[in-house]
């Protein structure tokens, strides 16, 4: 019988879980001819989580998990999901039922009947999601679009199903900085998409504040783009012109009206945006080479604190 791997992170989920794992049993008693087991990746939660996840894992063999030493974020938790993971296809979903797993079903048939690498979701509305967020999620998925070589979807979650070949390509992409929705529209292959309405968490809260999905879009932009560095280019020659032409104005003013010394104030504007224009130019530049820096260092992504998987890999 062929299997099937879910990856789910888990960070602070003790509330939900157990919704998640009576999702899960149903789920796989539908897919009946399939071998169905699902891999919790505790990434460093400070209440009961891996202890929960412990005790499904003593009932029910299907059950696999790991624990990382420290909270290292979703990412790190999906890169080592996809390690460990040896299913003929693997799914990755979020532990608060966002993302249903009874669509499992109907992503499946999108791989073995018509014949897909992989079975990407988006939401086609942001019900219930603060007004802000949403505005500021639409903003850079359109900047993104523009910007970006890698296809990112307004609204995709991280909700897929894939085949092992498109798991494997994934697995090459081990750079430290990780953006999974960039990584997946890098590699290619043939994407279904399928859309549903927002759901709202069953259980528990949100783990992203607005910091740090600023900082993760941040990342994203970074990882996929190197539009901003061109941008500074471009903005050097702009300043380089405006100056080129102030010059000449003030040369044909001099030469017409003789140099009454006057405007002060007009070159302290003038030094202050070029001062402003210039740190700018160097933060962009910085922010590069800070995750050139962090690359170099070959960090483990994760490091594993304990697990009932066989063999443990950084
Ligand atoms: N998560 C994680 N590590 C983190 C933050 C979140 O593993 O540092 C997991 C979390 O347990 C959940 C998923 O990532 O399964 C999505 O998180 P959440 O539902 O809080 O995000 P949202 O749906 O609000 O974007
Ligand atoms: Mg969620």
């Amino acid at each position: 019988m062929e299997k099937l791997t879910l990856i789910v992170p888990c960070y602070n989920e003790e509330e939900v879980l157990p919704f998640f794992y009576e999702e899960f049993q149903k789920v796989a008693s539908k897919l009946k001819n399939y071998n169905t087991e699902v891999i919790f990746v505790d990434d460093g939660s400070k209440d009961k989580t891996l202890s929960i996840i412990k005790e499904m894992a003593a009932r029910d063999d299907r059950v696999k998990y790991l624990s990382f030493s420290r909270n290292f974020g979703k990412e790190a938790a999906i890169y080592a999901g996809f390690q460990h993971a040896d299913g003929d296809y693997i799914a990755m979903l979020d532990a608060d039922l966002q993302d249903p797993p009874s669509l499992l079903p109907e992503m499946m048939k999108g791989i073995v009947e018509e014949g897909y690498d992989s079975v990407a979701t988006r939401r086609v509305s942001r019900k219930g999601e603060p007004p802000v967020r949403s505005f500021f999620a639409r903003c850079f998925y359109k900047l993104m679009k523009r910007i970006s070589t890698a296809e990112i979807m307004d609204g995709a979650r991280d909700f897929r199903l894939m085949t092992r070949q498109f798991k494997d390509a994934i697995l090459e992409m081990g750079e430290y900085n990780r953006f999974s929705k960039g990584i997946f529209g890098w590699v290619g292959f043939k994407t279904k998409w399928i859309e549903y309405e927002n759901i709202e968490r069953k259980a528990g809260e949100t783990k992203w504040s607005f910091w740090k999905l600023f900082k993760y879009s941040l990342e994203g932009i970074i990882g996929f783009s190197t539009a901003p560095l061109a941008l500074v280019s471009a903005l050097g020659i702009l300043v380089c012109l405006v100056a080129f032409l102030f010059l000449v104005i003030i040369l044909l003013k001099t030469l017409c009206f003789g140099d009454p010394v006057a405007g002060w104030p007009s070159m302290t504007c003038i030094i202050l945006m070029l001062g402003g224009i210039q740190l700018l130019c160097m933060g962009i530049l910085g922010m590069y080479l800070s995750k050139t820096y962090l690359e170099t260092k070959k960090r483990p992504i994760y490091i594993c604190g304990e697990t009932n998987l066989n063999e443990t890999k950084g």
